[in-house]
This record gives C-alpha cells, structure tokens and sequence, in this order.
C-alpha cells in the first residue's frame, strides 16, 4: 500500500514473515497472507496435497481486502463464510476430508482507534508481545485443550500430550462451527505473532517469548523462530508471521478509559460480536473431528 494509505490505517505495521517445509513432510501444506491489512496463517490437512490446496483457497478469499486501511468484524466473518464454502467444494463431499485452520489478525478500527481483531479456528495460534509480555490470544480448538478446560489436563501435559494434534473446528473437514473473534485495543510497540502449530508444538513458549522478544526486525524473528523449529526437529511445516504496531491512531487520549484495564484477551468484545463467536470454554463433543495425517 501507498505511504499515503498507511498513514490513514488505524494501525501502521511493520511485518515479516516465513514458513518452511520442515524436515519430516514433503510438501508444505501450511499457507499464509502477510499484507495490510490481514496476517494470516492457514494450516492444512488432508493429505494427498489437498491440505495444501485447502489452505491456499482459504487464505485467497481474503485477498479482495489487501491494501484497505482496515477491516471490519463483518468483512471477516463474510470472507470466512466463503472460504468455508470454497474448502466444502475441494473436499467434494466424497469423504475427501479436505480442511484447514485458519488465524490470525486483521487490523481492525472501533470509534477511530485502533484494534487487533484476531480470529481463530482450529489450532494454529495468534500470541501478542505487548509491555514485555506474551499472551496466547487465540484458544486452541483442540481435544487437549478441552481436556485443559474441564480440568482434567494441565496445560503443560497438553503441550505433549498424544493426539494433541486432533482439533475440534476446522474450515472443511466435516466441520461448520463458527470462528472466535476477539477485539483488542492496539497499542504501539504491539507485536503480534501468527503460527501454525509445526512452530508451537517444536519451540516452547519461553523460548518463542525470548526470540520475539530480542530479534528486533519482524522477518529477522519470523525466520529465527521458523529455524529455531527446524532445529527442535522440524517434524511439521513451520509458518510464522511476525507483525508489529509502529503507529496507532487514537482518538484524544486524554478521553480514553484507561488502557490498562482493556488489555486482558476478550475483555474488549465489541458489542459487534454476536454471542457464538465468544470463545467456548465449556467442552463438549463433537462427531467429527478433523485430524491431521
Ligand atoms: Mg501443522
């Protein structure tokens, strides 16, 4: 985008990015998008190449949005609609089990100052560096992570756990549950982290909180913690997408509630959001789960 668009983006961001094919798998089944307004990562399943294709046609819907200032809830939510129905059509209703995950976030704007809507379906994860600390925003819509919930698993456990790579939501592999959302008040010196689980489930969270931490330009740590994967075993395709809040537009400051009582994941929903796309906390079973080959 022109330096003239930037300027009238709720959030200027700096961004880089990397995925590699790991060192276990053949193709990489991992997608991502990586322009204003939207930073993407798509994670595919289905083997025989059809999760490489499913997580290219998810992540394609959204093109038509590069390049605006930023993105509103329902923009996302139609793109999300459609690309459901773009990954349905690859799998063919033939039992293919073509799906993806898909998260991420979107630089979004509530009142004139600017937000992260961050997204999520499946596994892959959205994390946000913000005053020296680092937050998993997204939830894991996973077996394990219901199991975390309900208290029979620590999160700990979770993190090696057999079968933690079978998730409960997906776009395409049997499933249509609804997307999260969450909205969150940006502020500058914010630096966003999109992955797919081949980074998340190879570098611990320590690890990935020191690297994002000291590797100042975001494709320098996008491609230190993609490597730092390959040399943990790289048994997945690794994707990360490393964005960061050089400017935010806000409306007079002195107006605003106090930010440090906006900072926690979900307490900024915006009235927006309907009820379903609030996290759910609550486990419960589902019929068909998308599972990774
Ligand atoms: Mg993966």
């Amino acid at each position: 985008m022109t330096d003239a668009q930037q300027a009238s983006a709720p959030i200027v961001v700096s961004a880089g990015s990397a995925t590699d094919v790991g060192l276990r798998r053949r193709i990489n089944e991992d997608s991502m998008l990586a322009r204003h307004p939207m930073f993407l990562v798509a994670d595919g399943m289905g083997g025989h190449e059809a999760g490489e294709v499913a997580s290219a046609a998810a992540l394609a819907v959204f093109e038509p949005l590069v390049g605006l200032p930023s993105v509103r809830v329902e923009d996302v939510v139609g793109a999300i609609d459609l690309a459901r129905q773009n990954v349905d059509a690859l799998a063919g209703g033939a039992g293919g089990g073509a799906g993806t995950t898909l998260t991420g976030v979107v630089v979004s704007q509530h009142g004139g100052d600017g937000y992260w809507l961050v997204v999520n379906l499946g596994d892959s994860r959205t994390y946000r560096l913000a005053g020296g600390a680092l937050e998993q925003i997204s939830v894991d819509h996973s077996v394990v992570q219901e199991l975390v919930d309900a208290g029979e698993m620590t999160a700990e456990e979770a993190a090696t756990a057999a079968g933690r790579n079978v998730i409960t939501r997906a776009l395409g592999a049997g499933s249509d549950e609804d997307a999260d959302f969450w909205l969150l008040p940006a502020a500058q010196g914010d630096r966003m982290l999109v992955c797919s689980d081949g980074l998340s489930g190879e570098v611990d969270a320590a690890t990935i909180h020191e690297i994002l931490a000291s590797v100042l330009d975001p494709q320098a740590a996008a491609e230190r913690l993609v490597l730092q994967a390959l040399a943990n075993g790289g048994r997945d395709n690794v994707t990360a997408v490393v964005v960061d809040a050089i400017a935010v537009a806000q409306h007079d400051p002195m107006d605003t509630l106090p930010r440090a009582g906006e900072r926690d994941a979900g307490a900024a929903f915006d009235d927006e959001l309907d009820a379903d796309t609030v996290p759910r906390k609550t486990p419960r079973s589902k019929p068909e789960r998308g599972e990774r080959p």
